[in-house]
């Protein structure tokens, strides 16, 4: 039988990347998948008798909390919303610290506090957050605020795991290494002129991976399943690494 056979999960950032890999993933595993994404333009061709779509824009307080409203009780929360900023310390703005930080953790903070009800009043929920392992795991070149937004997530992370964990709920973040995603595209275009090309520039996100080659959405979506899963009901506030070696 499907792992998620049953169950009802949520996605934010749904529309491309690693988030619409997970929306399907969750569906073939049986799960019924409120998918929803900023642009909603990007979620048409998702929908599917298993995948309802909706804009939601995480950013939006009120809208998360009429979002949760609608979606009723579920019993999988992926919070996948996240920027990546580029930069040092000193080439950061504090507008850039700040829409960082709304984009990568407010929004997890508003999601978790709009759904966690429901699931304690069920006695079950799993949560999963999108964090890197751009965090506290391993500093990255000119990821000075990513890296930060990411290690709060895995802060907020192993808190709610340990707030909830006698209460049915299993809370844990994913730590990719790169994934070949749209947004990953803009990163090597922005980063071509300073690299030599975009050849030059892919080749530098590349290099970065022991194993030689991008992680794929697909990839990340499987763990996604796994951990969303009963067969993962012994994992709480641990930050997954998933990165093809980044972190040996
Ligand atoms: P992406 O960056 O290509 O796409 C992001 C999606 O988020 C888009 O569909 C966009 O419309 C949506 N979005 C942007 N702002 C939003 C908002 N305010 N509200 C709702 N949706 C919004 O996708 P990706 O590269 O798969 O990244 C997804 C997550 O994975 C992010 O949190 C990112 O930090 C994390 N991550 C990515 C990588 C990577 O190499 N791609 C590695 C580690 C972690």
């Amino acid at each position: 039988m499907p792992s998620l056979q049953g169950k009802t999960a949520f996605v934010t950032a749904a529309g491309q990347g690693i988030g619409r890999a997970t929306a399907l993933a969750f569906a073939e595993a049986g799960a019924r998948v409120i998918a929803t994404d900023v642009d909603a333009g990007k979620l048409g061709s998702l929908a599917s008798d298993r995948i309802t779509t909706a804009a939601l824009n995480v950013l939006d307080a009120a809208a998360i909390k009429a979002a949760a409203q609608s979606a009723g009780t579920i019993d999988i929360l992926f919070n996948c919303a996240g920027f990546v900023h580029q930069g040092t310390l000193l080439e950061a703005t504090e507008d850039e610290w700040s829409f960082a930080f709304d984009l990568n953790c407010r929004s997890m903070f508003r999601t978790m506090q709009a759904f966690l009800p429901g699931m304690l009043d069920r006695g079950k929920g799993v949560i999963l957050n999108m964090a890197s392992v751009a965090s506290n795991l391993k500093g990255v070149p000119n990821r000075f605020i990513y890296t930060a937004t990411k290690a709060a997530v895995v802060g907020m992370t192993r808190s709610v795991a340990t707030d909830y964990v006698t209460r049915g709920i299993r809370c844990n973040c994913i730590c990719p290494g790169t994934v070949e995603t749209p947004s990953l595209g803009e990163r090597i275009e922005a980063n071509a002129q300073g690299a030599g090309g975009v050849d030059a520039a892919r080749a530098a996100f590349v290099a970065r991976q022991p194993m030689g080659r991008l992680g794929t959405p697909q990839e990340i979506a499987a763990l996604a399943v796994y951990l969303a899963g009963d067969d993962a009901q012994f994992i709480t506030g641990q930050a997954v690494v998933i990165d093809g070696g980044l972190t040996l």
